[in-house]
């Protein structure tokens, strides 16, 4: 697949009749991925959603939940807009899903611009409203401003962490970064940072999105020695439109690998073909990683089900027999064309 891992006597001879012959017998040998052993349970999923913010967006989202519903994910978790700004939108999202569905939610919760005090209130909201997990996070300021603590706020997760263990007996997950947190001032300083969430009382960390598989093995190898241990789940993003995602990952500090951009070099105007590349990327980097013995996702869908539903099928994770039609395709339909 890489002209680069090919011996030079090789690369030099493309073209000609001879190419594949020569190839073949002076090229690696690349063995294929194992085929998931039918008696293997299969991985443990969860589904990241964000807070709609009109009507049409909330069908949207509302189509994309009950297509994932019957997927039996551990979880399902709504983040929490920068700055806070979605606090109502969130708890209002996160509420309907305890009251509706069979899903168990957990929402998102950020130290940003709320003191102790009023986030501590939030919180003790949840619970009263049936939600036992938090995913606890620092949060980020508004673009091109530095972070601050609020003067009578949680600093940094670890912090908030804390805090949360003093409101209820929440179950806790936390931010981990395969490739630094931009503001890190080392990565072992990254490290220490997760460890101090996980003794604070977290019990599993959830990664930023990363490409390149190696990077998140590299991790779990570090976060290892380092002592933790912890699960670390991969966040693991299906990517539909490249522009988007490249624009976003500049933003968090994701690196975005040349062979990515290659692959969705031409399909600029084809929706559903940067849908199948999409799910084909995805569905290598998720195969790739329950090679390597990986046995939980977590799946950032941007509230649009039809990439995370099929990658979910290659992983064997299957609906019971007589559920899950397509009774929500018009919906995924809305939803794709909208952010396309
Ligand atoms: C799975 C996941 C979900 C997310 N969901 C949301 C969301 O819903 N809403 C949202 O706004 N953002 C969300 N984010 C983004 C996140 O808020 C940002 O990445 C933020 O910049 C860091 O949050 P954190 O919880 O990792 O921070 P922290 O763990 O507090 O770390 C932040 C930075 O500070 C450093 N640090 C920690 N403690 C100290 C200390 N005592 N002194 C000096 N430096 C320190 C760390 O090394 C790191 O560089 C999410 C990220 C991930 C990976």
């Amino acid at each position: 697949m890489c002209a680069a891992a090919l011996p030079p006597a090789s690369r030099l001879s493309t073209g000609s009749p001879d190419a594949t012959l020569e190839r073949w017998l002076t090229g690696p040998r690349v063995a294929g991925l194992p085929a998931r052993d039918r008696e293997a349970p299969p991985p443990q999923l969860s589904f990241e959603f964000f807070p709609p913010r009109n009507a049409a967006l909330e069908a949207q989202l509302w189509a994309c939940i009950r297509r994932l519903e019957v997927l039996a994910p551990r979880f399902v978790s709504v983040t929490y807009g920068a700055g806070g700004s979605t606090q109502s939108r969130t708890h209002a999202t996160v509420a309907r899903i305890v009251r509706e569905t069979r899903l168990v939610p957990a929402a998102h919760l950020t130290c940003i611009g709320a003191s102790r005090q009023e986030v501590d209130a939030i919180a003790q909201q949840y619970w009263e409203a049936g939600v036992r997990h938090i995913v606890a996070l620092r949060g980020d300021p508004p673009p091109g401003e530095a972070y601050t603590p609020h003067p009578e706020g949680y600093a940094y997760a670890a912090d908030l962490v804390a805090g949360l263990r003093r409101v209820a007996p929440f179950e806790i997950s936390v931010a981990a970064y395969p490739e630094t947190h931009p503001a890190a001032l080392s990565p072992e300083a990254d490290l220490d940072n997760l460890k101090r969430k996980l003794d604070a009382g977290a019990s599993r960390a959830i990664t930023q999105y990363f490409f390149e598989t190696t990077t998140y093995l590299r991790f779990l190898d570090r976060a290892l020695a380092a002592g933790i241990t912890a699960s670390i789940v991969p966040g693991i993003m299906p990517v539909s439109n490249y522009a988007q995602a490249a624009r976003f990952s500049a933003l968090c500090g994701a690196s975005v690998p040349a062979w990515l951009g290659h692959l969705f070099a031409g399909t600029e105007g084809d929706p559903e073909l940067r849908r199948m590349v999409g799910v084909v990327i995805a569905a290598e980097q998720v195969r790739l990683l329950q090679a390597n013995g990986v046995d939980e996702f977590h799946f950032y869908t941007l509230n649009r089900p039809d990439l995370t539903y099929a990658i979910a099928h290659i992983l064997g994770v299957r609906p019971p027999a007589g559920e899950g039609g397509l009774a929500s395709s018009a919906g995924d339909r809305a939803g794709a064309a909208e952010t396309d």
